[in-house]
């Protein structure tokens, strides 16, 4: 044993600052915190996937190009498969794009958003410049401008998680237009609602989009992420990424769902009109303020402290997301769920917030 060995004189105080990812579980809870698809994984698709396993898809390296789902993706979206890059969740792709181009260098992240992004930029030992969102939470375009031209890496989220609000195509074309790094908009949620800017691919070899399996096709479970960029860009990221990052049983499932995207498309459909009816029922509850989303969530707020309105929907047997980031402290958010799970949230939520407004 060597008494003068001490790991975290050897670590990076950027690193030291991170508090490790662990996910606190609750069981017997409608789970309405991480924006999954509610629905069970159809069974048919289920089997679907068990028949295109063969005796050696356990024993032999995937495909480390994962070239049968790319090939598809670039199919269904109507671009080359040059300009695809699949990963282990988007969160993988999100760190290869902070270690090839964040490490040692400035990336500019429109706040508050999504906290894998200034994790990963800070596990690659980049300098993270934020830009706050405007009192509606739009995007100060403006500022991302000023700070996107001395920065290697501009990263927004559109629809964005938590706020639920979209980018317009002419600010995204303004951020490309004026920013000489890769721009990124994470569409993790684009499926539903908002705007694709898939079509400004062809037009910008500074954009890259983030799309993920997890949310809209039901894959949070396999970690399957996706990312259209230029093929300059991609070359870049080619050299970063872990040779073998996306397993075999996770590229099938990827592409037998995307066989099946009728029956994921149901759902989609299915979770945005309930979206819609959740969102009527909060603005009609007194002291419940939802912010309207595109996404497959609300943020909400409430005349009570949003830490007091989290434990009173957990002790009612409702999960939902609360945040640390200051400038989100009086907001939750409530991912969209089955019928019955939206109902239930409702019910607690008016429980809740009666209870509250009896003790003031
Ligand atoms: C859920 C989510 C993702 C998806 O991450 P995966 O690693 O693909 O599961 C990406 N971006 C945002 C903004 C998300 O909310």
């Amino acid at each position: 044993m060597h008494k003068q060995f001490n790991p975290g004189l050897l670590v990076r105080e950027g690193l030291k600052e991170l508090v490790p990812y662990a996910e606190v579980t609750y069981p017997e809870v409608v789970r309405l915190n991480a924006n999954e698809n509610p629905y069970d994984f159809p069974g048919e698709v289920r089997q679907a996937i068990n028949e295109m396993l063969n005796p050696q898809s356990f024993t032999r390296y995937p495909d480390a190009m994962a070239r049968q789902l790319v090939r598809e993706l670039a199919r269904l979206h109507g671009v080359g498969a040059g300009h695809i890059m699949v990963g282990n969740g988007s969160d993988e792709l999100i760190l290869d794009l902070m270690l090839t181009f964040g490490a040692g260098n400035r990336v500019v992240i429109a706040v508050p958003t999504f906290s894998m992004y200034g994790i990963h930029a800070r596990v690659a030992g980049a300098e993270i410049v934020e830009i706050p969102r405007r009192l509606d939470f739009d995007l100060d375009v403006p500022e991302i401008i000023r700070a996107g031209r001395k920065a290697a890496l501009v990263v927004l989220c559109s629809p964005n998680n938590p706020t639920g609000n979209s980018a317009t195509l002419e600010q995204v074309q303004s951020l490309l237009d004026n920013c000489p790094c890769p721009v990124v908009v994470d569409q993790a949620y684009v499926e539903f609602g908002g705007p694709d800017f898939l079509p400004l691919l062809n037009k910008y070899p500074n954009l890259v989009l983030l799309r993920t399996f997890s949310k809209a096709y039901g894959l949070a479970g396999l970690r399957v992420g996706y990312l259209f960029a230029c093929p300059q860009v991609l070359n870049y990221l080619f050299k970063v990424k872990q040779p073998f990052n996306l397993n075999t049983f996770s590229q099938l499932a990827a592409l037998t769902v995307l066989q099946h995207r009728d029956i994921f498309a149901g759902q989609v459909s299915e979770i945005i009109r309930q979206r819609d009816d959740l969102y009527n029922a909060m603005q009609q509850m007194p002291d419940v303020e939802a912010l309207p989303s595109e996404a497959n969530y609300l943020m909400f707020k409430t005349a009570y402290p949003a830490k007091d309105v989290f434990s009173g929907l957990l002790a009612g047997g409702v999960l939902v997301r609360s945040f640390g980031d200051p400038l989100l402290a009086q907001y939750l958010r409530v991912s969209v769920g089955r019928p019955e799970e939206n109902m239930i949230f409702l019910r607690s939520l008016r429980q809740v917030i009666t209870v509250l407004g009896e003790k003031d």
